[in-house]
């Protein structure tokens, strides 16, 4: 769903989380840095006021891929694009896994907070303000800088950290299918909201980034009606995935890795029944997981 990582380079790696940026990132940082330029006497503060904004961006992503870790989920990769950071982040589709790996991000802001107000009145205290415009700019700037990341994060439109937690919260009483179509509708509207906002403030960043909220919203609302279609197959209660708990449907929609055969490795003891081919992990539909075949029997307690 997301920017692609066509385009954008290896930054650096820690603990097995890569951390791209994308080349139009330079572009962005010479065009902010210089818009910065005239708020200080010394070019020195402007970078520093950017790649502040750069390391608040990167921890708010470093909270979901965290988070979605804690909950058990798959997180490896951040790319920084013009538009923000993305964290590739998959947790196992619980309601409560959901909200957790996407609140974690704009906490992480929440958290910055008083430590950036903190350090302005220590500051202030210590006396180092006087005489010394460009830190008190600067200190301020990354105080507005941070509240705007957390208010616009937290705005409900999906897929914005927002519209995400109120799918989130959705979910436990609409279920999964209907939970995301009700947030994307919200987010249409929302998107439609920005759009109208974007040609008021004659601005060419919001109505791009619009433009992308809506194009991801469409594309989840038709996501929402596959998943209503899958939740609604026949199931074996006889076996469920280890990671979400779903018991698989009834029905050929396993594809065969050797003869590209359709079949239903839960009546076959996971063997294609066109080129006797044995599986060696089957996907869960629900969540995408792989596991060994043994461990969807639902009497097998640990495996
Ligand atoms: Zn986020
Ligand atoms: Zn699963
Ligand atoms: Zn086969």
């Amino acid at each position: 769903m997301l920017p692609t990582q066509q385009g954008s380079f290896r930054l650096f790696c820690v603990k097995g989380i890569d951390v791209h940026v994308h080349w139009s990132w330079f572009l962005v940082a010479v065009y902010s840095v210089s818009g910065r330029l005239p708020n200080y006497t010394s070019p020195i503060w402007a970078v520093l006021e950017y790649l502040t904004l750069f390391l608040a961006v990167l921890l708010h992503e470093f909270g979901h891929v965290l988070a979605c870790r804690h909950v058990g989920g798959i997180a490896n990769q951040i790319v920084l694009w013009p538009l923000g950071g993305v964290a590739y982040v998959a947790p196992p589709p619980r309601p409560g896994a959901t909200l957790w790996s996407i609140a974690a991000g704009p906490l992480v802001n929440v958290v910055l907070l008083p430590v950036f107000v903190g350090l302005f009145y220590a500051c202030r205290a210590a006396g180092a303000l006087e005489g010394n415009p460009d830190l008190a700019h600067f200190l301020r700037a990354i105080i507005v800088m941070n509240v705007s990341l957390l208010v616009f994060n937290l705005l409900p439109v999906y897929p914005l950290d927002g519209g995400q937690i109120l799918r989130s919260l959705l979910w436990y009483p609409l279920g999964r299918a209907r939970s995301l179509k009700t947030a994307a509708l919200i987010g249409l509207v929302g998107g439609a909201g920005l759009v109208a906002l974007a040609v008021w403030w004659e601005s060419l960043w919001t109505g791009l980034m619009a433009g992308f909220l809506l194009f991801q919203c469409w594309g989840s609302f038709r996501q929402a009606g596959a998943l209503r279609q899958l939740e609604q197959l026949p199931r074996r209660p006889d076996f469920t995935c280890r990671v979400c708990h779903a018991s698989p449907p009834i029905g050929a929609y396993w594809v065969c890795p050797a003869c590209k055969g359709a079949f239903d490795p839960f009546a076959t003891a996971a063997v294609c029944p066109h080129c006797q081919t044995a599986l060696a992990l089957t996907t869960c539909v629900d969540c995408g997981n792989a596991r060994p075949h043994r461990s969807w029997d639902a009497s097998i307690v640990d495996v």
